[in-house]
């Protein structure tokens, strides 16, 4: 089967590949590969919303600012820069394309944007749509795609590798539905296959996040950085009948209270910032708490705010706790930290590209240098918007390459059983060793055993075709970026806490 080529192949249809792509789209035909169904990834269940300095009391350097204090020392300044300047066209351009945004309520408000405020952040600079803002971009971003025919998407393709020529990247291959295997050609690759929450057992990452770029990246040799700086939400709900189900930030922005189960507020002990203090901090005072009182969690307190207020501003929430029962205005929420968000990645330049010619990578998959040692809140979307949107205009000068693609290799599959129990495992050994808190004992111990997964997943009989099985082996090859990241990490420093640095 011949190749289908494409001016730019994108791979991943989050805000960062989507964003790309129609934008790259007026200078190319853009072909994107997305292993699930379009709308399906980790933008979509962004609930708090995206940071820009639009606030008539704010300004790009307060933004950069803190930025700058939650990345603890290691963001790139540079980067950072770009990031908060570019914020207010970046929002701009997502109401351009038909995005809704709250507005503050008033004759003397007309067209204002209502701007929420998360831990960390010196001012109110929350776009938002209610807690459901990722739902409101990924919606408006897929339809715009859907309304171009210079777009044309690929759902349930599945990438399998990317396509290397004389140390150029060419194109991808994948599997695509029932069809089998197909390969792609392009001037420029974007990888935005987002983020890799699997490899925890407990994470608020959908299905899709299993590092895939990660691992597609680490076999043509791009550069994989500062991995070992993963941002655990402090407050995710901890119900035997759902777990991981995130209560955004912006209900302790909105005046949430977290008390232990004797009903004390317990951040007094941990930082004058309370329940406002960066996320690593709540997440770690929070993990300490459980760890000297023996419990399995602790509460989130809204029963002092009115029923209208949490049901108008948090009406996904109040609509999922309800279903397990859950009145905020009455009872504490119970939560637990879990998982939330990769800051390390693959290394780009301020234009998306990697070390690989031809191969550019943006959003939760790269690392561009703004998250440093932790992640500001609502900084992510930002940050796949804005360097997608670099990323496009820098594709421009790619030329189409003279060099044919070469015949994808054969992908080892095992059996599903067998995937089952090997990623069962390796999510156990991360949970166990290499979370919140960490020692030398437990790295060292996490990274001996998945070498050992590792070398049992490569023993095993092949198998048919089975994503489920590739994803394994992608969460695997995260797993030791991980772990090699945070053994080789001498000081605590932001999301990385390992206590015999103490
Ligand atoms: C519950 C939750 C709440 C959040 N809230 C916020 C917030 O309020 N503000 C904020 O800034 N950030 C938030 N984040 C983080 C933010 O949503 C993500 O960092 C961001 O959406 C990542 O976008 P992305 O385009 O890089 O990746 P994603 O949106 O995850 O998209 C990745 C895409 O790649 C595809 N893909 C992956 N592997 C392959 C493969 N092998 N082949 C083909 N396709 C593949 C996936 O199917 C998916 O389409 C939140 C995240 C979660 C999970």
């Amino acid at each position: 089967m011949k190749p289908e080529h494409f001016d730019y192949l994108v791979i991943g249809s989050g805000l960062a590949g989507l964003s790309f792509a129609l934008q790259a789209q007026s200078h190319g035909r853009v072909g994107i590969l997305t292993k699930a169904e379009l709308a399906e990834s980790n933008t979509s269940y962004a609930q708090g919303g995206i940071a820009a300095a639009v606030g008539e009391s704010d300004s790009w350097q307060l933004h950069e600012e803190d930025t700058l204090v939650a990345g603890a020392g290691l963001c790139d300044r540079e980067a950072v820069r770009f990031l908060v300047t570019q914020a207010p066209d970046a929002i701009e351009w997502l109401i351009h394309i038909g995005a809704q945004f709250d507005q503050m309520v008033g004759p003397e408000y007309f067209n204002q944007l209502a701007l929420g405020r998360e831990g960390g952040h010196s001012r109110s600079r929350i776009v938002h749509h209610a807690d459901k803002t990722g739902w409101e971009i990924e919606r408006a971003v897929t339809s715009a795609v859907r309304a171009t025919d210079r777009i044309t998407f690929f759902e349930n393709a599945f990438v399998t590798e990317l396509l290397m020529t004389d140390g150029r990247c060419v194109g991808a291959s994948a599997v695509v539905g029932d069809l089998g295997t197909r390969t792609f050609s392009a001037k420029a690759v974007m990888l935005a296959t987002g983020g890799c929450g699997r490899v925890y057992q407990h994470t608020t990452n959908p299905r899709i996040a299993t590092g895939d770029g990660i691992a597609l990246a680490h076999q043509v040799g791009a550069k994989i950085h500062q991995m070992e700086f993963m941002q655990f939400h402090p407050t995710t709900l901890s119900h035997p009948q759902m777990r991981n189900f995130l209560i955004s930030e912006a209900v302790r922005g909105a005046g949430g209270i977290l008390r232990n189960h004797l009903g004390t507020r317990f951040m007094y002990n941990y930082d004058s910032r309370l329940e406002l203090a960066p996320r690593d901090i709540v997440a770690r005072a929070i993990d300490a708490e459980m760890k000297r009182l023996d419990t399995w969690c602790v509460y989130l307190d809204v029963t002092h705010l009115s029923p209208e207020k949490i049901s108008e501003e948090f009406p996904t929430i109040t609509e999922q706790l309800a279903k397990v029962g859950i009145l905020p205005h009455k009872d504490w929420i119970p939560v637990v930290p879990a998982q939330h968000y990769s800051c390390g990645g693959i290394i780009t330049d301020l234009n998306g590209k990697t070390n690989v010619p031809g191969l550019y990578a943006a959003g939760e998959v790269a690392c561009t240098g703004v998250h440093g040692a932790n992640r500001l809140a609502s900084n992510s979307l930002l940050e796949a918007l804005v360097f997608a949107a670099s990323a496009a205009e820098a594709v421009r000068s790619e030329t189409t390459p003279s060099l044919d693609l070469p015949e994808p290799s054969q992908s080892h599959c095992i059996s599903e059983t067998d995937a089952v129990r090997i990623r069962r495992s390796l999510q156990i050994i991360m949970t166990d060793n290499v979370g919140i808190v960490r020692t030398d004992k437990a790295l060292e111990e996490a990274g001996r055993r998945i070498s050992e997964l590792r070398a049992e997943y490569d023993s095993l009989p092949s198998s048919a075709f089975s994503a489920y099985s590739l994803e394994t082996s992608n969460l695997l090859t995260t797993a030791h970026y991980v772990v090699s990241g945070a053994r080789a990490r001498r000081e605590n420093v932001g999301l990385h806490y390992n206590l015999d640095l103490v």
